[in-house]
C-alpha cells in the first residue's frame, strides 16, 4: 500500500481494516514501493494528483519506470473516500474490485508470479506462426494444483505428453464464448464433458510438452476474436492479462509459510528510511496493533528500545540488498557478510532464483527463531 506523504498517519488510519485484513505493508516512497516488491505483489494507492510530486502522475510513473509491477489505483480524493471505496471490496471480499466484470479469469496456481508474458519474445514464437507468446507462463511447482479460471464445461483432455506443444493439457469453455487451455500438466484430474467451477482444481502441474521447467501455460480464447479482428493471433487467442484476478495472497501465504504457520501473516509497516521513531508513531503502532515493523539500519537503538517495551512481541525487520551470487547461504543464515546481523535471517522465499544475482535478505532482529528457507525455483517458460 502506497500512501500519500502528505497526511500520512491520517492515510494509514483510512486503510487500516483493508491493511489488517490482508496484511499488508504500508509507504509513502513510490520508488521503494516499486523497487522493492515481491514478484507478484500489487501497488494499491489513493490514487490522487500531487500526492507525489516528484512522480507526478503515478499511474504513468509506474507504467513508464516499472512495467511489470502491478498496480491498483483507487479513485479516492480523501482519506474517508479511501474508507468507503475499500469497505465496498471489504464487504464482497473483492481484494481488488476486480469481480464486478462480467467475466473474470482467477488465477490457476498457488504462485503469485508471471513467468513470461503475454506478447513477449516474438523472435520465438514467429517460427511458430504467432506474433508473440500466446499466453500467460504462470509459476507452478510440480505437482502443485492447477484451478479453472472460471466456471465452465471440459471440453478436451489431451493426456499424451508427446504430440502437443501443451504436452498434458485441459481445456475449459465459458460463458460469452470464452475458453482456457492449461498446458505442461503432469496429469488432469477432470474427464471430457464435466463441468467445473471457478478456482476447482483441474490437474497437477509439471513441464510436459516444449517447456523447460514446470510451469503453467494459459491461453485464453474468444471464439471469432480472430475473424472479427479483435486479435492480431490465430485461432481466437487473446491477452488474458487484463481478465486476470490477482490472487490475493491468502494461497500464497500457504507456500511462503517458514517462518510462521500458513495462514497466519503479520500486520506491518514500513518505517520512513532515515528517519528515527518518534513517540508519536510508537503510539501510533501500539493502538493499531501492529505486528511487524521494518526498520531502516540506522534506526537508533534507544528507539528500537522504547518500541520493545511498548509492543514487547514485535518483529522487527531489517532488509538488506546484497549481491549473493556464488555465495552458499547455510541454515542458520551463516553466510559471512550475514551473520552480523543475525540471531536469525529470514529470507523470504520467492525472492531466491537461481538466476538471480541481487536478492532481498530479512532480518528479523526480534522474534522466533525461523532459520533460513531458500526456495530456488526457475522460471519455467513455454520452449
Ligand atoms: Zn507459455
Amino acid at each position: 500500500m502506497l500512501l500519500p506523504r502528505e497526511r500520512y498517519w491520517a492515510w494509514a488510519r483510512a486503510c487500516s481494516q483493508y491493511v489488517q485484513t490482508y496484511a499488508l505493508n504500508l509507504t509513502s516512497d513510490p520508488v521503494g514501493a516499486a523497487s522493492y516488491m515481491s514478484p507478484g505483489q500489487v501497488v494499491t494507492f489513493p490514487n490522487i494528483p500531487d500526492a507525489h510530486p516528484e512522480q507526478g502522475d503515478l499511474v504513468e510513473w509506474f507504467e513508464a519506470n516499472y512495467p511489470g509491477i502491478r498496480i491498483d489505483p483507487v479513485l479516492a480524493d480523501s482519506p474517508q473516500a479511501f474508507t468507503d471505496k475499500l469497505q465496498t471490496r471489504l464487504d464482497a471480499q473483492d481484494r481488488y474490485g476486480q469481480r464486478q466484470r462480467p467475466f473474470y479469469l482467477l488465477w490457476p496456481t498457488n504462485y503469485p508470479v508471471i513467468t513470461q508474458k503475454f506478447g513477449a519474445n516474438p523472435q520465438i514464437y514467429t517460427r511458430f506462426g504467432m506474433p508473440g507468446h500466446e499466453g500467460l507462463d504462470i509459476r507452478a511447482l510440480p505437482y502443485t494444483d492447477i484451478y479453472s479460471c472460471a466456471d465452465g464445461v471440459v471440453y478436451e483432455v489431451h493426456t499424451n505428453s508427446k504430440d502437443h506443444a501443451y504436452g498434458i493439457h485441459v481445456r475449459i469453455r465459458h460463458q460469452f464464448g470464452y475458453r482456457t487451455v492449461y498446458g505442461h500438466l503432469a496429469k488432469p484430474l477432470v474427464r471430457l464433458g464435466q463441468q467445473v467451477a471457478e478456482g476447482e482444481v483441474i490437474g497437477k502441474a509439471d513441464s510436459s510438452g516444449a517447456s523447460t521447467a514446470s510451469h503453467l501455460h494459459l491461453s485464453l480464447k474468444q471464439d471469432g476474436a480472430t475473424a472479427r479482428k479483435e486479435t492480431n493471433y490465430p485461432k481466437d487467442i487473446i491477452d488474458p492479462t487484463p481478465l486476470m484476478v490477482w490472487p490475493d495472497s491468502s494461497r500464497a501465504k500457504q507456500l511462503h509459510s517458514g517462518a510462521w504457520p500458513a495462514g497466519k501473516c503479520l500486520v506491518g509497516l514500513h518505517h520512513e528510511a532515515g528517519s528515527s521513531l518518534t513517540d508519536e508513531e510508537i503510539h501510533v503502532l501500539v493502538s493499531t496493533r501492529i505486528e511487524a515493523l521494518k526498520i531502516g539500519l540506522a534506526e537508533s537503538s534507544d528507539a528500537i528500545a522504547s518500541l520493545l517495551s511498548r509492543i514487547p512481541g514485535i518483529l522487527l525487520v531489517i532488509r538488506l540488498t546484497m549481491d549473493l551470487s556464488g555465495d552458499s547461504v547455510g541454515p542458520r543464515g551463516d553466510s559471512s557478510d550475514m551473520s552480523r546481523l543475525t540471531p536469525v535471517v529470514f529470507m523470504m522465499p520467492g525472492f531466491v532464483s537461481s538466476r538471480c544475482t541481487q536478492t532481498q535478505i530479512f532480518s528479523p532482529v526480534v522474534g522466533e527463531e525461523a532459520g533460513v528457507m531458500v526456495q530456488v525455483s526457475p522460471n519455467g517458460s513455454c520452449r
